[in-house]
């Protein structure tokens, strides 16, 4: 009998992603009201030490696969050892980031199990007989599917990063950490990663960035992005942008933030010349505290933001970036 919700807990450099312990919150919700453990599968070389992180986050058992061919993700050597992982403990629902990692790997996981996924989901939660629902958008967001019914076990899914609230850690709270001695056969290591290379300029990962400078269609050129990215390289944040500046071609659509794009809830948001349509708001209204720079005061942006300056960016992002700089020196 199918028993537990097990999580994908990807890591990056050796440290647990956001998304992780986001799956880890809601998933120990979900595994209390079942009345059965929440598991993580935790794959890589030398990530033993993150089992305590994990326990904190309210996993009741990690299964730990350390292999120095897991060392950085390769989807076949990750399929193989995830649905092994699977396979030896059987659990009744398995969740993973929809992070590239795990957009990559759940569905060659549930391709080999011959089970179902639901894809991208942004709530999880269980049906009166406590079997998984979730709900995801469809149709580019015009429709949130409620998605259940999961004929195989174990149902499966991936969760945008930032929609659900992380966990809270307990410190003390510790987890059974079992050990999978992983198995690979040659088609298992047609790959190999010789060297990891961050994107050029690339400041800090959007989907994780703790601050988020976006810039939207009153930057009114491509080259005006520059004051975009001082601004958040003062701030040590990370660049985001409007649809309309990704659709103009001003910026590349991995820093789109919106429903077509990125979910994002980082500590400080500064919009710049974003009107705040619906689709953009679905993306960062969760962000802690937001601030928009516009020149129109009727922009609905102004309604989420904490702060507001009605002006011209072109002046007021400069200025900004020269005082964060002064403080910063100071
Ligand atoms: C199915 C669907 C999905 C979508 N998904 C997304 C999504 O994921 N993300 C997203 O962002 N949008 C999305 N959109 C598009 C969305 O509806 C808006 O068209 C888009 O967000 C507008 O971008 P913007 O705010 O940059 O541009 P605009 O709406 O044109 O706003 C530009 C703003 O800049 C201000 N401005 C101009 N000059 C200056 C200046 N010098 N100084 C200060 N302010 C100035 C203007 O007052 C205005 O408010 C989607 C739309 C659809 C239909």
């Amino acid at each position: 009998m199918p028993s537990g919700i097990m999580l994908f807990a990807e890591c990056r450099q050796g440290q647990l992603r956001k998304v992780t312990l986001e799956l880890a919150g809601r998933g120990s919700e979900l595994a209390a009201q079942r009345g059965e453990p929440l598991i993580a599968a935790l794959l890589g070389q030398g990530v033993g030490p993150l089992a305590e992180a994990l326990g904190q986050a309210g996993v009741d058992r990690v299964v730990v696969a350390d292999h120095e061919a897991l060392k950085d993700y390769t989807t076949d050597a990750y399929s193989r050892v995830m649905t092994d992982v699977v396979r030896a403990w059987d659990p009744a629902v398995v969740l993973f980031g929809a992070t590239a990692i795990g957009r990559d790997l759940a569905p060659r996981v549930a391709a080999r199990l011959g089970v179902g996924l639901a894809s991208d989901c942004v709530a999880l939660d269980l049906d009166a007989g406590k079997a998984l629902v979730v709900k995801r958008p469809l149709y580019a967001g015009k429709v949130m599917a409620t998605v259940g019914g999961f004929s195989r076990s174990p149902a499966m899914a991936t969760v945008r990063p930032n929609v659900l609230t992380p966990a809270v850690p307990q410190p003390g709270r510790r987890a059974e950490v079992v050990e999978f001695s992983p198995r690979f056969g040659p088609e298992d290591r047609r790959t190999a990663v010789k060297e990891l290379v961050a994107a050029a300029g690339e400041v800090v990962d959007l989907a994780e960035a703790d601050v988020i400078v976006s810039g939207g269609r009153g930057l009114k050129a491509p080259e005006n992005f520059r004051l975009i990215e001082e601004l958040a390289r003062a701030l040590g944040g990370a660049v985001g942008a409007s649809r309309a500046a990704v659709d103009a071609g001003w910026i590349e659509h991995s820093h789109q933030v919106g429903q077509t794009g990125k979910t994002v809830s980082p500590t400080l948001y500064v919009a710049c010349g974003i009107s705040g349509a619906i689709q953009h708001l679905a993306g960062m209204s969760s962000s802690r505290c937001i601030v928009a720079i516009n020149k129109d005061p009727e922009a609905p942006i102004f309604k989420v933001a904490d702060y507001g300056i009605v002006g011209d960016l072109f002046q007021v992002v400069p200025a900004l970036t020269e005082e964060v700089k002064k403080l910063r020196a100071g």
